[in-house]
């Protein structure tokens, strides 16, 4: 028999970078919606646009709702004095959207995974950090509704509780009814999603595999690090020996 480190009742799950990969697709996107605004009239180098897209992107932050508006206002008028400003701004959103909506797609082992997870007695969840409408929109999109439970999905704006505070992840414990200590949490992020839970005595899991803390570290060691949901089920069996 496998040895049982403790009772697990529940597993709460990042999405952006946890469960599909956010910066493979919001690249793609960008690089897309640059080569629509230059179809539509913009005189740029697609290199050259990216660059001062991302550079948007990541002063105004990216639940700002006019990078390209802003895009346009930062350089020179004379990249577009052929075209009416408000189509090439469209013509980049239109293409970003569509993209995104095209790729946005979980990696291929979570479903394989969740479908073996949702044969067990744990519960669900998310605890995510961003708008509620967009990261609920995420979930739609990844089509993971059917494996999460409906009550088990915390966003922080709705909240008004970022995950730099416990106190998000003590109320999804909370209103869940099960202790931190019987509750996983699966992230990606060293500081957020692992030093802040551990600090509850949350099972921390650390999924090193896409976004941009690949290489940050935390305070805090993670119970666990994995790399893709396979990893995280053979822990299951092995340490918490779940029937699956
Ligand atoms: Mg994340």
């Amino acid at each position: 028999m496998p040895e049982r480190k403790g009772t697990l009742k529940a597993i709460f799950f990042d999405v952006d970078d946890t469960l599909y990969s956010t910066s493979g697709f919001a690249q793609a996107a960008r690089r897309k919606s640059v080569e629509a605004m230059i179809r539509a009239g913009l005189k740029m180098q697609v290199d050259e646009c990216v660059q001062e897209l991302n550079e948007v992107m990541e002063e105004l932050g990216s639940n700002y709702d006019r990078h390209y508006d802003k895009l346009l206002v930062r350089i020179s008028k004379e990249k577009y004095a052929d075209v009416n400003p408000a189509i090439i701004i469209a013509a980049g959103v239109v293409a970003y959207h569509h993209t995104k909506f095209k790729m946005l797609k979980p990696y291929p082992d979570v479903i394989d995974v969740f479908n073996i997870l949702i044969c067990s007695p744990l519960v669900l969840g998310i605890i995510t950090a961003g708008l509620e409408i967009k990261q609920a929109e995420k979930l739609i999109r990844l089509k993971l509704l059917d494996y999460i439970n409906p009550k088990a999905i915390f966003i922080s704006d709705q909240l008004a509780i970022g995950k730099q505070n416990t106190k998000i992840y003590q109320y999804a414990c909370d209103s869940m009814n099960v202790a931190p200590e019987h509750c996983m949490y699966v992230g990606d992020n060293p500081v957020y999603d692992i030093d802040v839970p551990d600090k509850l005595g949350m099972i921390t899991v650390l999924n090193r595999r896409s976004g941009k803390y690949l290489n940050v570290y935390g305070k805090a060691k993670p119970r666990y690090i994995i790399h893709n949901m396979w990893d995280l089920l053979e822990i299951l069996r092995r340490d918490y020996a779940l029937p699956m």
